[in-house]
């Protein structure tokens, strides 16, 4: 286990998720970009001390990209991959080529060992591997310290038995029949610059359901504190926070959320904050630059209307950003 440890970025047409540097940091700043516009998306790279490798490919195929990257990905002992959509998509094939297991969705990787986090996200794992692997990191999850050994949770040695034997020749690849726009209520959090979250405060579904309908209308993210996921009000990868998803918007916007630590914890640097709470003392409303003490249902129920009726110019909401 002594050969070297690299990060696999995918780009497309110039630009690579912005949550990818943390894999590239994990990897001690060695990567391959590969995609369309490799050195265009180099230049945005934040990550200090790159030793950078940009292969132009055709757009993404990850079948023909795995193919592609083999050579290069045997001399190493530890491919990092960001477990982004493309990253998710990539990391499968490139394990299957180099014959190598796959360790999905871990918090922190370095050689010999992983750790992951599985649903219910407080289940954490602690795999040990003495050859080969291939490794997804969660996006937001640079930082986070796992719990120490011993501490309960499960110990996974990984072994030869699960390796496929059979190789691709040639790759094969989904056919692109079009590429349809998502959803900006939808949109992935933690890319998201705008984002309204909604909490306890917020009291329904129905509630969510205007939250996402006016953030669909803002193009903003949707997202919610663990008491709305929990109730079902939203779904579980919405959820921001400690044990969420850590987000970086420009703008955050909170109804009826207190600002607990583990909620804060996932909301890092935003430019700016408004709050609707009935509690003027919270710590949300503390953060908040814009707070605002009243009934937030009522303030999304009116902000809706507003839209539907044309009455609220979304220009102040898209400055800036
Ligand atoms: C190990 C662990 C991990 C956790 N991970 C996370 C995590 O990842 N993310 C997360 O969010 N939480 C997490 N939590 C839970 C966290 O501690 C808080 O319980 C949670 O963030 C509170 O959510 P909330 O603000 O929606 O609810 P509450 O704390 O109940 O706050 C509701 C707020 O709504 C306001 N309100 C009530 N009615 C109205 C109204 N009509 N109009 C306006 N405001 C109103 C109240 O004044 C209050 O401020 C975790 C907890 C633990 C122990």
């Amino acid at each position: 286990m002594d050969k070297g440890t690299i990060a696999v970025i995918p780009v497309r047409k110039g630009f690579a998720d912005n949550t990818v540097s943390e894999a590239i940091a994990e990897a001690g700043g060695r990567a391959i970009l590969i995609g369309e516009e490799t050195e265009r998306a180099a230049s945005f790279l934040e990550t200090p001390s790159l030793q950078l490798l940009c292969l132009e490919a055709v757009a993404f195929s990850p079948a023909r990209w795995s193919l592609l990257l083999r050579s290069y990905l045997e001399e190493q002992d530890l491919v990092i991959i960001p477990a982004t959509p493309d990253g998710r998509d990539l990391a499968p094939r490139i394990a299957y080529e180099l014959k190598w297991p796959l360790i999905t969705g871990a918090i922190k990787v370095g050689p010999g060992y992983a750790y992951t986090v599985r649903h219910p996200r407080e289940t954490m794992l602690e795999y040990r591997f003495d050859r080969p692997v291939v490794v997804t990191i969660l996006p937001g999850a640079r930082g986070l310290e796992p719990l120490p050994s011993g501490a309960g949770h499960p110990s996974i040695t990984v072994s030869d038995s699960t390796i496929a034997t059979e190789s691709s020749e040639e790759g094969s690849d989904a056919l692109v029949l079009d590429i349809l726009s998502s959803t900006p209520g939808e949109l992935n959090l933690t890319e998201a610059e705008k984002i309204i979250a909604g909490g306890a405060g917020l009291g329904s579904k129905d509630a969510f359901e205007l939250l996402e309908l006016l953030a669909a209308r803002l193009g903003a993210a949707a997202g919610a504190t663990r008491v709305a996921t929990d109730a079902g009000w939203l779904s579980h990868d919405r959820q921001i926070g400690s044990t969420g998803v850590t987000v970086r918007p420009y703008w955050y916007v909170a109804l009826g959320i207190s600002g607990a630590s583990q909620h804060l914890a996932g909301v890092v640097d935003p430019e700016h904050v408004a709050a609707v709470n009935l509690d003027p003392s919270c710590p949300m409303m503390a953060l908040a630059e814009l707070p605002i003490v009243t009934d937030a249902p009522k303030v999304l129920d009116e902000m809706v209307k507003m839209l539907s009726a044309n009455r609220l110019s979304t220009e102040f909401m898209n400055q800036q950003v």
